[in-house]
C-alpha cells in the first residue's frame, strides 16, 4: 500500500508534492493548449500536423530524442509550422526514470539531436510517464528546462478506443487554462495512432464552439519555447 501510495504521489499529473510540475494555467480565459507526447511517428505526426495546419491551431509537441532521429523532416516541420518542440527524453526509458545518473544522459541527448534537427533547443520539458521524483525535478532544473505535466484526454488512449469516445472525454475535461495530453507515438516505439488523430479536428471544433481559443504550452505558461 505505501508502495502503491508512493507510486501515485511521483507519477499522477497532479501531484505537486515534489515541486512545481504545473498541469494548467491559472487563468479563467477559455484557453487551452493541446500537447501531443511521443512523436514524431509516421504518418500519424504528419496527418495531425494537416488537421491543426487546416484549422489553424499551433500545438505543443513533446518529442522522444530517438524518434526524432528517426523522423528528423518530420521534427523539422513541427518547428517550421510555428508549433512548439518540447524535450520528451531520449529513450522513453521506464527504468531510467527511476536511475537519478540517466536523467542527465535522456535530457540531454535529445537537446543536442532537436537542435541538430531544427535549429532550436527546447525549453519545455514532460518527463515520461510524467515521472517526477525529485531526482527528475533537479535534473530537469540543473538544464534550464521548465517541467511540464498536464491533463490526459483520456485515461485508455493507449489502447485505441474510438475517435469520438477521446474527442468526447476530452471536451468533457477541458477547462480554462487547461494542458490537453494527446499521443501522436508510443514511448520510443511508434505504433497506431489513427483514433488520436482522428479525435482532435472534432475536439477542436467543439471546443472553438464552445468559445475555447488554442494556444502552446509556453505561452500559457508566461515562458519561453526554446532556451536559444
Ligand atoms: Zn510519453
Amino acid at each position: 500500500m505505501v508502495l502503491g501510495t508512493a507510486y501515485w504521489t511521483a507519477f499522477r499529473p497532479r501531484s505537486q508534492v515534489f515541486g512545481p510540475f504545473p498541469y494548467r494555467a491559472p487563468t479563467a480565459d477559455k484557453v487551452v493548449a493541446l500537447t501531443f507526447d511521443d512523436g514524431p511517428n509516421e504518418p500519424y505526426t504528419s496527418r495531425l500536423l494537416d488537421v491543426l495546419d487546416q484549422r489553424g491551431v499551433k500545438a505543443t509537441f513533446f518529442q522522444v530524442g530517438r524518434c526524432a532521429q528517426r523522423f528528423p523532416s518530420t521534427a523539422r516541420r513541427v518547428v517550421e509550422s510555428g508549433h512548439v518542440l518540447g524535450n520528451h527524453s531520449y529513450s522513453h526509458s521506464f527504468t531510467s526514470s527511476l536511475r537519478q545518473p540517466r536523467q542527465h544522459e535522456e535530457i540531454r541527448r535529445t537537446q543536442d539531436i532537436v537542435h541538430t534537427i531544427t535549429g532550436v533547443t527546447p525549453a519545455l520539458y514532460r518527463p515520461p510517464w510524467l515521472c517526477h521524483w525529485p531526482w527528475v525535478l533537479h535534473a530537469v532544473d540543473d538544464h534550464g528546462l521548465q517541467v511540464v505535466s498536464g491533463t490526459f484526454a483520456h485515461p485508455l488512449e493507449v489502447l485505441q478506443p474510438p475517435a469520438r469516445v477521446l474527442t468526447a472525454a476530452a471536451v468533457r475535461r477541458a477547462k480554462p487554462g487547461s494542458i490537453v495530453i494527446l499521443h501522436d507515438g508510443r514511448e520510443a516505439r511508434g505504433g497506431p495512432r489513427a483514433q488520436s488523430v482522428a479525435a482532435v479536428g472534432p475536439l477542436i471544433d467543439r471546443l472553438a464552439g464552445q468559445g475555447y481559443t488554442f494556444t502552446t504550452v509556453d505561452r500559457l505558461l508566461g515562458v519561453a519555447p526554446y532556451l536559444r
